[in-house]
């Protein structure tokens, strides 16, 4: 790449050519994405399509057997995941991994000492509080932060009395408090009811249009309808391979993926005006009904 181009076209977070196998299994072949900067994007793809795998190959959990890794068009391909997050990359987990005994304030605090003062989170475990007293700045900033994310009202109660929605909602504070350029979001969606998601996507709005150094979200996601009202841009993958990518619109009318997520979820729905469909057996809209090819699950 042009090490003179404008640091504003340059991805926060991109891949080429990533090919992944598991003994004869392909999982990824030739899989590019990219992730602007300012952007919500969405990886879907039906059970088995390999989103997962990109997401160890992004997060440095997984090594390809070929391909790149970019963040802000460093190349990455061989780093940790640690060194990763020190360069801006941070992920959340589908089920919540937090500290039950902490209060959703600490899991914040925690995030932010991770990235300002270089501590070892473990050993601010053992008694963080007592270990280091909260700074001027710290306090403001993570004040800042709860506030951002509806948090402030809740920032005392223990993670572990938590319902699910908030749960992902402190993981996700969490994440936003090492200050990352991207933050990828796995399956942050899956389970909660209608209340939740909608209070969550509102919050995933907020702090990209908040941001005020670029912040992108990269989401992996089952709810489809979802990940369509939010991206500007999604990647869709089946068997292994980038079958489209594009604005909400283009993948709404786009057969291949119609074709994958037949009998899977109805993408074509717009947005939320359609009611929601959970059979495994419905027409799409101009009434066609094909059979889907067999999933790997
Ligand atoms: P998705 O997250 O889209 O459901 P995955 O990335 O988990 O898909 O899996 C892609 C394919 O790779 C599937 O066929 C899955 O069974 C296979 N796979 C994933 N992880 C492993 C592994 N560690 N060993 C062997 N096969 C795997
Ligand atoms: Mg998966």
């Amino acid at each position: 790449m042009d090490e003179r181009q404008a640091p504003a076209t340059v991805p926060a977070l991109s891949a080429s050519n990533v090919t992944v196998r598991f003994g004869g299994l392909v999982a990824l072949a030739d899989v590019a994405i990219e992730v602007p900067p300012g952007t919500i994007v969405g990886l879907v793809g039906p059970n088995g399509a390999g989103k997962s795998t990109l997401f160890g190959v992004l997060s440095g959990l997984l090594r390809p057997a070929s391909g790149r890794v970019f963040i802000s068009g460093r190349d990455v391909t061989g780093s940790s995941p640690q060194s990763r997050a020190r360069l801006g990359l941070a992920r959340t987990f589908q089920q919540p991994e937090l500290f039950m005994g902490l209060t959703v304030r600490d899991h914040l605090v925690l995030g932010h000492r991770v990235r300002y003062e270089h501590r070892r989170l473990w050993s601010d475990l053992v008694d963080f509080r007592a270990l280091f007293p909260p700074t001027a700045l710290e306090t403001e900033q993570v004040e800042a932060l709860l506030e951002l994310l509806g948090l402030t009202e809740i920032a005392d109660t223990p993670a572990a009395i938590l319902p699910l929605g908030l749960a992902r909602l402190v993981e996700v504070g969490r994440a936003m408090a090492t200050r990352p350029s991207v933050v990828l979001l796995d399956e942050p969606l899956s389970g909660l009811d209608i209340r939740a998601t909608e209070r969550l996507t509102a919050v995933f709005e907020r702090v990209v249009s908040n941001s005020s150094d670029g912040l992108s979200l990269l989401m992996v996601e089952h709810d489809v309808a979802s990940v369509l009202a939010l991206s500007s841009k999604i990647f869709v993958l089946d068997f292994g391979h980038l079958i489209a990518q594009g604005t909400p619109s283009e993948i709404r009318a786009d057969t291949a993926v119609r074709a994958a997520y037949l009998g899977d979820e109805d993408v074509t729905a717009e947005g939320t005006a359609a009611p929601a469909h959970t059979t495994t057996d419905r027409p799409t809209p101009d009434g066609v009904s094909p059979s889907g090819p067999p999933r790997h699950e």
